[in-house]
């Protein structure tokens, strides 16, 4: 159990502590009297919430109640949803149509293009989202980006911890209407907190996300570093992926090296390592409660696996609300991107990863269960659908795997 929470300061966060369930959105914080938790970075890399004072009974019960790692649920009210990729209005690609912007975000520059409308519009204020942290270039930061400068500088997946939540208190206790980007568990947990206080729909209007394959410890970057031959206190600058589709992992160092890694060897040889255990158990990698939500639109090969060779970048967006759907509609009207329909089956050649991962979740849980161990709620994820995507030998196989990672210890 993490020292950082005490049971006798919060039972609740003790028990996610236990189950290794936290996701790291930093909602606690925002849930609790200022100074109480204090989101930090772990020994493993993982940000985690740091009790310092005991937290009052109604703190306590509002983060049992609202906490994504716990738990997690869709609207019961939400109409037709495809099994594995959610509900859906429309699903697209595209691209930014600022070729700058393309290839310097993640995929196609999609998200960002969206967020320049909003802000450019005067949809909104501000955009809430994520960036390279300037005080340790391989961490990230949340930032309130008022600029398309800002946009642009916060474009790119960033393998790394966030928390965009923790300071969502103070976001509510100042005028303004807001986007918001986060990772899927970030936006539930979001939405979830709209339920109890209806601030939250009126300064986000527009909740933004991505899918999800896991979020790795800051351990993943150190070892990217590692195999570059570079210190992190040599780092001046650090990018996961971006410049090109995929592009490259980079460190510029302040002396003005260059090291490069390619997203294969980058994502798929070392940052997968180290995915916190939360997120191998989550049935929301496509970002269902977002009202959009973008993705890398791979190309496959002869046999349907993503080729990740470099090309033009190419984001995939699913619109899941009204709201969505009517952003992107405009968004594109006013020429800030270009998209073109696709069929939604396409989706899953584009990521076989995703498909595989929510078809596993049932016998994942199963096999926790078995162990004695705690496992989180979900209500509204169809599940029992999505586990028949794959075949039965399949789910044996993750059934298995999972007792013996468990027994293994690593499951934390
Ligand atoms: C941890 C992680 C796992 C991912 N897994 C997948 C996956 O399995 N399949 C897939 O297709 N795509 C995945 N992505 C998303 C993908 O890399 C692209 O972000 C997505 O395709 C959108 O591309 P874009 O060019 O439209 O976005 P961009 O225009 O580049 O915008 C990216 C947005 O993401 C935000 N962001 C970046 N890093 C973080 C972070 N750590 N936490 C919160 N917000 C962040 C930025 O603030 C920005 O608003 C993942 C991203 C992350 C951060």
């Amino acid at each position: 159990m993490s020292l950082s929470s005490p049971p006798a300061l919060s039972p609740t966060l003790a028990r996610i502590a236990r189950g290794n369930l936290c996701a790291g959105c930093g909602l606690c914080e925002s849930l609790a009297a200022p100074g109480r938790i204090a989101m930090h970075v772990n020994d493993a890399g993982f940000l985690r919430p740091r009790v310092s004072a005991a937290l009052s009974p109604e703190e306590d019960a509002a983060i049992a109640r609202l906490c994504p790692g716990l738990a997690l649920s869709k609207d019961p009210t939400e109409s037709e949803r495809h099994p594995l990729w959610g509900a859906m209005i429309s699903t697209r690609v595209g691209h930014a149509t600022d070729e700058t912007l393309r290839h310097h975000a993640s995929s196609g520059g999609a998200l960002s293009a969206i967020l320049g409308f909003l802000l450019e519009t005067g949809a909104v204020d501000g955009i809430i989202q994520t960036a390279a942290d300037p005080d340790r270039p391989i961490a990230n930061r949340t930032v309130e980006s008022v600029s398309l400068d800002d946009i642009y500088r916060a474009a790119g997946s960033r393998y790394a911890p966030s928390a965009p939540l923790a300071r969502l208190r103070d976001q509510l206790d100042r005028p303004g209407r807001f986007a918001f980007v986060g990772k899927p568990c970030d936006v539930a947990a979001l939405r979830a907190y709209g339920r109890e206080d209806r601030r939250v729909g009126d300064r986000f209007p527009y909740v933004l996300s991505f899918f999800c394959a896991g979020v790795p410890s800051l351990a993943g970057a150190r070892a990217i570093l590692e195999r570059f031959g570079v210190a992190e206190t040599e780092v001046a600058a650090f990018r996961y992926r971006g410049d090109g589709w995929p592009g490259c992992a980079a460190a510029i160092t302040v002396d003005g090296r260059t090291r490069q890694m390619g997203y294969d060897e980058s994502w798929g040889g070392i940052l997968t390592r180290y995915v916190q255990f939360r997120c191998k158990i989550c049935p929301d990698g496509t970002g269902g409660l977002a009202d959009l939500v973008c993705a890398d639109a791979w190309y496959g090969d002869a046999r349907g696996f993503p080729t990740f060779a470099d090309a033009p970048g190419r984001s995939l967006i699913v619109s899941r609300t009204t709201t969505g759907e009517d952003l992107l509609r405009r968004a594109e009207a006013a020429g800030f991107l270009v998209t073109e329909p696709i069929d939604a089956a396409a989706i899953a050649a584009m990521q076989p990863g995703q498909r595989q991962r929510k078809a596993l979740v049932l016998s994942r849980l199963a096999a926790l269960a078995l162990l004695g161990r705690q496992r989180p709620r979900y209500r509204g994820f169809d599940l029992a659908r999505a586990a028949r995507q794959v075949s039965m030998l399949t789910h044996v196989r993750s059934f298995l795997g999972t007792v013996r990672r468990s027994r293994r210890g690593a499951f934390g």
